[in-house]
């Protein structure tokens, strides 16, 4: 795995442990590729993260090191929970924190998926 400014893959991390089964989590959807639940401090009614199964720190990990069948299943998975809770009427935001100035928390790829209300400017100053 490649090293980054979060250092190497440490499956001690949050996510790793939903993913093995060790803590729960709200499942949204699964498959080969990902795993979706609900964030457990959602802001926005639909908070949803999507992990990729492999360990990635981040998104710029990600993007450097997974193969283009694991970048193309990742991206399948996110389309399949955006169809499977009816987004794409409304509309979402997709967010992804890679790295310190971004204020990446847990160091497992992901990637938010936002909706349910009006999500207001991309950024706040
Ligand atoms: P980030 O700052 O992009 O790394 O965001 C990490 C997200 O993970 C935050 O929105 C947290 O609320 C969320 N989170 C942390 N622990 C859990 C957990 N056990 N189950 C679900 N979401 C979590």
């Amino acid at each position: 795995m490649a090293v980054n400014a979060l250092g190497d893959y440490d499956d001690t991390n949050v996510f790793a442990r939903i993913l093995r089964g060790e803590i729960p989590c709200r499942k949204v959807y699964e498959d080969e590729s990902v795993l979706a639940f609900h964030d457990i401090n959602p802001q926005a009614p639909v908070h949803v993260l999507v992990i990729p199964k492999q360990p990635y720190v981040s998104m710029a990990d990600f993007l450097e090191s997974a193969s283009a069948e694991q970048i193309a299943g990742f991206w399948r998975g996110v389309g399949a929970v955006a169809r499977l809770l009816n987004l794409a009427p409304g509309g979402f935001r997709l967010l992804s924190n890679a790295g310190r100035d971004a204020h990446q928390e847990v160091p497992h790829m992901h990637v938010h998926l936002f909706a349910g209300r009006e999500l207001g400017a991309m950024l706040v100053a």
